[in-house]
């Protein structure tokens, strides 16, 4: 048998989280939230499950929802959609971006991502018969250099894929980025963007999340993507959205309904509703998350870990030079089995890693398990 995606294993994710439980380590790799999803969310869930919405949705997402992603982001980024023509809800983020993927992808198109890059965007680029152009940030400002992009484009890149916040480095795209991807695309019309917002209410110190929904010369060619398993402290029940354009909607909603045809029903209902009622949770995301790193940063203080600056999401880096000369992968494993906090090697997000001595901790935890993995680290 010959491997469509021979040179690829078991995700980082789920090696160190397996890695984490087998040596009881704290477990500060894999990101997902420690603390369970609000009340009201699960009332509403159990509660239209008890009323019997246990069937398929419309395969766009039931409209209440869409409605209500619709107000989120008119009150967010002032851009007004009609709900219906231009929101499809999806089984999480990572569908969302498969599928916009296989909308925009043909064998021998190029796509531009930008290392350390998500996990998933390859693979899905790989299956479309598409080229992964990977172009490498690195430590410590992780910054696009757009001049170098610009030298990279050409007629046969189909797609750009953003991230902002970005996994794994917490940084945010600033206006001036957004200003160069303008003027890139201005001169690519067959070039489109698919942007991976799914940090999109966490930034932090004032740094504003500058969607690609409130830039209608960069929404106009865009796929933009979210997800409620972030917002909303529910990684497991793999809800997400897919904003863009009505014709572009159109041909991704082709690719959806045979993907997964819809998602699950009962907690469409439930966010429908916990949007309705709560929109304060989306608008304190930012300082409860806030509060969590500065929580982790100013235990690591006295620690010889480098932390480096986190804008948003729920991850921070550290560069750990001054501690061990191990490469990441080994670090992380030893860090694992050793001192009993787990945490992601940074290499494993390229695909030509630099020799930075940088790992990733998930700091979507409860405070005490924060105080006590810092704890350890500062032992070291
Ligand atoms: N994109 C990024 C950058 C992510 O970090 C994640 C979640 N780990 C996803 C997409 C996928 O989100 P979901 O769990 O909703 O599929
Ligand atoms: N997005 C999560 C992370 O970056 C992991 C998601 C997954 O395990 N697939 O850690």
């Amino acid at each position: 048998f010959q491997s469509k995606l021979p040179s690829l294993g078991t995700s980082i994710f789920t090696q160190m989280s397996m890695l984490a439980n087998q040596y009881q380590a704290i477990n500060l790799s894999q990101g997902f939230p420690e603390f369970d999803t609000p009340d009201f969310l699960k009332q509403q869930i159990t509660h239209a499950i008890s009323v019997g919405l246990n069937q398929y949705s419309p395969s766009n997402g039931i409209a209440p929802l869409q409605q209500q992603i619709a107000g989120l982001i008119a009150r967010r980024y002032g851009h007004a959609l009609e709900p219906s023509a231009a929101i499809t809800v999806t089984s999480g983020a990572t569908e969302a971006l498969f599928v916009a993927i296989h909308t925009l992808v043909r064998p021998g198109d190029e796509v531009i991502i930008f290392d350390p890059a998500y996990d998933s965007y390859q693979p899905a680029i790989e299956l479309a018969g598409g080229l992964c152009q990977r172009i490498a940030l690195t430590a410590p400002n992780y910054a696009i250099d757009w001049q170098y992009v610009t030298s990279k484009m050409h007629s046969n890149v189909r797609a750009i894929i953003i991230n902002s916040p970005h996994n794994p480095t917490g940084k945010v795209l600033k206006e001036h980025d957004l200003q160069a991807l303008k003027a890139l695309l201005a001169q690519y019309p067959n070039c489109y963007l698919i942007s991976d917002e799914v940090y999109e209410h966490m930034t932090f110190d004032g740094h504003q999340h500058l969607s690609i929904l409130s830039v209608p010369e960069l929404f106009k060619r865009a796929f933009v993507i979210s997800s409620f398993g972030k917002t909303f402290h529910c990684t497991g029940w793999k809800i997400g959205y897919c904003v863009a354009p009505e014709q572009l909607t159109a041909e991704f909603r082709k690719i959806h309904q045979y993907v997964t045809f819809s998602s699950f029903t009962p907690a469409q209902h439930g966010l429908a509703a916990m949007l309705q009622h709560y929109p304060e949770h989306v608008d304190q995301l930012a300082d409860f998350y806030q509060q969590k790193r500065d929580l982790l940063v100013s235990h690591l203080a006295s620690s010889r870990f480098k932390v480096l600056p986190s804008e948003g999401t729920y991850f921070v880096l550290l560069d750990y030079s001054a501690i061990s000369d191990l490469n990441d992968v080994d670090f992380c494993h030893w860090l694992t089995a050793e001192v009993g906090v787990a945490a992601i090697p940074l290499s494993v997000f390229y695909q030509d890693a630099p020799a930075d001595k940088v790992v990733r901790l998930c700091f979507a935890k409860n405070d005490a398990t924060l105080i006590a993995a810092a704890e350890k680290l500062c032992r070291l």
